[in-house]
Parts: structure tokens; C-alpha cells; sequence
């Protein structure tokens, strides 16, 4: 039986119906920019593959350094032991995060970093004898992940997650902030989420937050002044500050973290997706050592600890990405990106079916007024020889940091011509 039978047959995709599943196309090989079909067309990736291959794929580096490592061990439990590779990549990671960060949990995926920040909040302030801390706040249109308690702070409405209502914890919504990186910041915003906090604080333990952009909830870009706001809120009120930097660490939004764009620092910092250059799953926690040496006072020991922590593969791969992060000048680089983006993307304002383009960094969005269905515009991305892969409203691109001009050009053109198509049909 042909391999997508079997596909069809067997496999869940991700948020993808069994009985009428949208097509996949089976991949033989990814190198730099491009993805092989086993059919023998080649896409230009437009997607980093959610995010994360930021040097493309098939890399020297990465690939020679998690051959090293799997000659040495793949694997040991960090319970008890620990390894080179894990300790370079904790320097690492403390080097580049902003000075309060100083204590790293890895974990597994995205999701589980944040439910590890939202353990870590809670554990802290119990630690503070301030026990009822035990909910958060946090914007709607967030995203934050799949899992119980990341689903909790994700958009009530607007997120994927609305039929789990009843069975997740309540948590505290508030607005999300206003669009416009540039916007004025509206003092009607922070006081409402002054109003909650007054009201509230005996029960939050954070504030979580996805800096600067809003991603899977909407890719909208807001004012990073708001970031240096809610810190002044954040301590006024005895609230941990999470940044949420899994979608738009290493780079993405033109700062090696978005966090740089605001003037503060957050007490945790939730990384994954680009940590490892998008070969292996891992995802690191990182807090201050207020917040670590506090779950810590009087013998306690922060209660989390996943079979898979530090996975050595994993970080050996990291360290390659993160001396590669390292090596080109991140700002130029994706700064570049972004005037090609706008070049690219910028003809789509002039078709009916826009809404808006935007970009920051190099990531490129074209909202549209309606939502497309992906059964039908996913084939018309292919024809086109790109991989672009829409959600609702938004045609985005956040592609791997080596493209070059002519490529992202190309994407730009399939962007239009698949609107085109996709909406005259
Ligand atoms: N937070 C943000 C901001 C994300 O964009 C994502 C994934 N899209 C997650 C958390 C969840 O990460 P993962 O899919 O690795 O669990």
C-alpha cells in the first residue's frame, strides 16, 4: 500500500481529522532551504518547520555534533548523573538570556517548559508561605501550548482548546494588548490589568506572556513598552512575570530575544523550537536565582523531573545551533530578512482578500478578512513549489534564517498567486 494509505490509515497529524484528514506529502529529504518530496518536487520551506530549523536543514554542524555525541552516549538519566553537553548548553543559555536568568530546567517540549514555569511559580510562592498563589494571568489570543495547564492560559475562545473548559484550571484573562508595535501605549489597557491584580493578587502567582508577539493566537505585534509596564505591575503586586520566548527566541523577531526589545527582565523564560536548530525536541526553563534558591529554601526541591531531562543528543545539538546563533550577527541577518519579507509581501495589500501585511524580524504575515480552508489551499502551495502552511486568516512566513532573497521573493509571488487562486475559484 502507498505510504500516505498507510498514513491516512494509521497516524494522527496535528489538529488533523482522522475520517477526512487534509493531505500529507511524504518528505524523502530536507537540505538548507528546500524539502524533497518522495514525488520528486522540491519546496522552498517557508516555515522553518513551526519555527524551529532556523540554519535550514541538513546542517554540517548540528548533524557532526550529535554524530560525536551518539559515539559517546545518546542518553543517561539526569537523575544522579549529569554530562558535559548539558552544562555547556546551561552556560550557554545563561550567557545569552538576560543577567537575573541564571538556573536552567530542560525539558521535553514547549509545552512542558511551561507548565514546568507555572510549577515554578506556584512551588516559589508557597516556599513564601504565600500558599493561595496558585492561578495566573494572562492576555487571550496567547498561545502557550497543548498540554493541561499550558492550555489553561491559552485564548479561552480563540484558542484550540474551548471544548477542555471544564476540565482545565481557571486562570485570569485579560485583554490582549493593543496591535501596533509602534502604537501608542493606552493607559486604559494597564489599568485594567491594575484593576485585576488589585483585586486578585492574593491568588496569582504570574503573569504569562508571549513578549512582543502574539503568535499561534493571531501573530499580532504589540508595543514592547507594554513588557516594561507589566513588570512595574508584576512587582507591585507580588506576581512572577513568565516570559513565554518558545516561539520567538534565537533571533525571530530581529533581537536575539524578544524580551531585548522592552528595557526589563522577566523572573522565568520559557525556550524551545530553535533551541536545538529544529532537529531534536527539548526546551529549557529558565529562572532567576531569587525564584530557583526559593523553591530551594528549607530543603525543598522543585517537583518536576521528565525521563528524558537533558537528553544528551538533544543538547549536543543545541550547543551546535547556539555557536552558530552565536557566530553570524543575528541583527543583521534577520534584519535583512525582514526588508526582503516586506518587498515580498507587500504586493498582497493591493488583492481584495487582504486585510493587513505586517513584519517583524523575519517573520511576514498576510491576514486575510476570511479564513482559508487548508483541504484545498495546502495542494495550491505545493503546485507553487513552497511550503507554506496558513492557519484561519493568516498566510505567514518565518523561514530559516540562511534564505536568500530570490527565495523569499518566490515565496511572496506564491503567496499572491495562491490567494488569487484559492479565493477565484
Ligand atoms: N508557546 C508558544 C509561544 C508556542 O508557539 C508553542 C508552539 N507553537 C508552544 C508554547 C508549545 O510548544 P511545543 O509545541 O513544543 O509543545
Amino acid at each position: 500500500m502507498a505510504l500516505t494509505e498507510l498514513d491516512k490509515q494509521l497516524l494522527w497529524h496535528p489538529y488533523t481529522s482522522m475520517s477526512h484528514p487534509t493531505p500529507h506529502y511524504v518528505v524523502e529529504g530536507a537540505n538548507g532551504c528546500h524539502i524533497q518530496l518522495a514525488d520528486g518536487r522540491q519546496l522552498i520551506d517557508g516555515m522553518s518547520s513551526w519555527w524551529s530549523v532556523i540554519h535550514g536543514y541538513n546542517h554540517p554542524d548540528i548533524n557532526q555534533a550529535i554524530h560525536n555525541q551518539v559515539d559517546q552516549f545518546a542518553h543517561v538519566m539526569f537523575g544522579g548523573l549529569t554530562h558535559q553537553p548539558a552544562i555547556e548548553l546551561a552556560q550557554k543559555l545563561v550567557a545569552m538570556t538576560p543577567d537575573s536568568l541564571t538556573r536552567v530546567f530542560f525539558s521535553d517540549s514547549g509545552s512542558v517548559s511551561v507548565e514546568v514555569a507555572l510549577k515554578m511559580a506556584i512551588q516559589y510562592w508557597h516556599t513564601q508561605g504565600k500558599t493561595s498563589k496558585q492561578h495566573f494571568a494572562t492576555p487571550r489570543s496567547g498561545y502557550h501550548g497543548d498540554t493541561f495547564a499550558a492550555m489553561s492560559v491559552c485564548d479561552p475562545v480563540n484558542g484550540m482548546h474551548s471544548m477542555f473548559n471544564q476540565a482545565l484550571t481557571p486562570q485570569y484573562f485579560v485583554a490582549p494588548p493593543p496591535t501596533g508595535l509602534d502604537a501608542p501605549v493606552d493607559q486604559d489597557y494597564l489599568d485594567s490589568i491594575r484593576a485585576l491584580f488589585e483585586e486578585q493578587h492574593e491568588q496569582l502567582a504570574g503573569f504569562i506572556i508571549e513578549p512582543v508577539v502574539q503568535n499561534a493566537g493571531g501573530m499580532r505585534f504589540y508595543n514592547p513598552a507594554y513588557l516594561d509596564a507589566l513588570r512595574a505591575l508584576c512587582d507591585e503586586f507580588d506576581i512572577l512575570l513568565i516570559f513565554d520566548e518558545i516561539a520567538t527566541g534565537f533571533g525571530r523577531t530581529g533581537k536575539l530575544f524578544a524580551t531585548e526589545h522592552s528595557q526589563i527582565e522577566p523572573d522565568i523564560m520559557c525556550l524551545g523550537k530553535a533551541l536545538t536548530g529544529g532537529y531534536i525536541t527539548l526546551a529549557a526553563t529558565i529562572t532567576s536565582d531569587k525564584v530557583a534558591l526559593g523553591i530551594s529554601s528549607d530543603g525543598g526541591v522543585f517537583m518536576h523531573g521528565p525521563t528524558f531531562m537533558g537528553n544528551a543528543l538533544a543538547c549536543s545539538a543545541a550547543n551546535a545551533s547556539l555557536s552558530l546563533v552565536q557566530s553570524y550577527d543575528i541583527e543583521h541577518k534577520v534584519g535583512q530578512i525582514h526588508t526582503w519579507l516586506e518587498q515580498a509581501l507587500t504586493p498582497c495589500e493591493a488583492l481584495a482578500q487582504v486585510s493587513s501585511v505586517r513584519c517583524l524580524g523575519a517573520i511576514g504575515v498576510v491576514e486575510l478578512h476570511e479564513s482559508v480552508s487548508l483541504h484545498d489551499i495546502q495542494p495550491l502551495f505545493v503546485e507553487q513549489g513552497v511550503w507554506v502552511r496558513p492557519f484561519g486568516k493568516l498566510i505567514y512566513l518565518m523561514p530559516p534564517y540562511i534564505i536568500s532573497e530570490a527565495q523569499i521573493h518566490t515565496l511572496g509571488k506564491a503567496i499572491y498567486r495562491v490567494i488569487e487562486q484559492h479565493f477565484n475559484a
